[in-house]
């Protein structure tokens, strides 16, 4: 009877037990679900909004055709340069940059200097400059807007009025955005992510964005974060580079400034941008610096970075970097080669980010130089991928400290996309 007892009180506890079990692992499901609803999610058991989202992708009825991938010319140049006309640079006159530029082989150069040096008047000042001519590097017209929140560089091919685009700083964005517009010019973010002056306007109002500022790489690594949030969002934005060189060698020891140990880590192509041009023209570099067939590189002789894709796997290359074209719902294959003077025994890594997030790394040798990956790019949204390429530094002897502050960073390629709208 006793045993009777306590076998049954034993199944009670047993029963009890069980139960409370179930009861605890309900309340658990049950904060689960809770937790899943509110800041922590969302979960099936939520009823979600019926309201239709007028911004939802749709499909896109029509993308131009991918511009020639052949015709054109690989050019090399600088977008970020301050000369004498700008009252912090020293030893820097317009002739020592244009000389320099063509003894290392770059093709074009903007010299852009502060605005606010001048009070916007940089036509009587920079473009001015007797200096200011070149038969052979193409000289861009151009000028660091430089504002209370934020640099930003223009680039032209002709004269403009920039002392417009001066008086309208402070105004309002959509203010400045019809100055930009009216202008035609291409305005591009300056080192987005600088400690004193980010750029903090609307990315609505650029073309292009400093993604590789000067020569010491790490600086310039969130940049590429808020590229990648423009790009993701459906900002057709080009990466481009900029020495943002301020201080040239003196002619002398006794013309030394306290800032002259400069100009043998950072000068002109530190680091080097390479556009896609259809000819040898000022507008040609404009061009292709606003559709995005660019690529940045350490210096110039690093080798370039190109990037293409293969939509119906035939083997011939239909896009390269830059374009945009709708998906066809199949496999792509995708070739990224790093074209000129490679380190034939050395290996190099590229890194593909495709919509953000890291997809792949690959290794190949300076020999070989190519890389080939396949993904399928959705044909229910937009989809992008971009390349960075890390190896052993190029020699640059005429800027000889500017090898250790690049690191290993080799070159970036712009983004091959996908859906992206044209209208946007
Ligand atoms: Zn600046
Ligand atoms: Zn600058």
């Amino acid at each position: 009877m006793e045993k009777e007892q306590t076998d049954m009180k034993r199944n009670n506890d047993k029963t009890k037990s069980r139960v409370m079990a179930g009861i605890y692992s309900w309340l658990l499901m049950g904060l689960i679900a809770f937790m899943g609803s509110t800041a922590w999610g969302q979960s099936d058991t939520v009823k979600r909004s019926n309201r239709k989202d007028p911004w939802a992708f749709k499909e896109i009825k029509t993308i131009p055709p991918v511009a020639p991938l052949t015709g054109g010319l690989w050019l090399k140049g600088d977008l970020h340069l301050h000369s004498r006309h700008s009252k912090e640079s020293s030893n820097n006159p317009v002739a020592k940059i244009l000389a320099f530029s063509r003894s290392v082989g770059v093709d074009y150069v903007c010299i852009t200097d502060h605005d606010n040096h001048v009070d916007g008047d940089v036509a009587n000042h920079t473009w001015a400059d007797p200096e200011f001519r070149s038969a052979d590097v193409l000289l861009l017209y151009g000028a660091e807007w430089t504002t209370t929140r934020g640099h930003g560089n223009v680039f032209s091919a002709k004269p403009y009025d920039h002392q417009r685009l001066y008086f309208v700083r402070d105004q309002r964005d959509h203010v400045i955005q019809s100055v930009v517009k009216e202008l035609g010019i291409h305005l591009s973010a300056n080192h987005p992510m600088g400690p004193k002056d980010h750029f903090g306007f609307s990315y609505d109002m650029i073309k292009s964005m400093e993604v590789w500022n000067s020569c010491v790489w790490s600086k310039n690594v969130n940049a590429l974060l808020i590229w990648d949030d423009m790009l993701s969002s459906g900002r057709k934005i080009t990466g481009r580079g900029g020495s943002d060189a301020h201080h040239g060698t003196p002619e002398s020891p006794d013309k030394a400034t306290p800032n002259s140990k400069q100009a043998a880590a950072n000068y002109v192509g530190t680091p080097t941008t390479w556009v896609y041009a259809t000819a040898r023209t000022s507008q040609a570099v404009v061009d292709a610096l606003t559709n995005g067939r660019v690529s940045v590189s350490a210096n110039p002789y690093a080798p370039r970075v190109e990037f293409y894709a293969d939509l119906d796997q035939d083997g011939k290359m239909d896009m390269m970097m830059g374009d945009n074209a709708k998906p066809g719902g199949k496999p792509v294959t995708f070739r990224v080669q790093l074209t000129g003077k490679t380190a034939t025994d050395s290996s190099y890594t590229i890194n593909v980010v495709k919509n953000g997030n890291a997809f792949g790394t690959y290794k190949t040798t300076g020999k070989e130089a190519v890389i080939e990956f396949t993904d399928t790019p959705t044909t229910a949204g937009r989809t992008y991928y971009r390349v960075t390429v890390e190896g052993p530094v190029t020699p640059y002897p005429e800027v000889p400290a500017s090898m250790a502050l690049s690191g290993n960073m080799v070159a970036l390629s712009n983004p091959i996309c996908f859906n992206f709208d044209p209208r946007f």
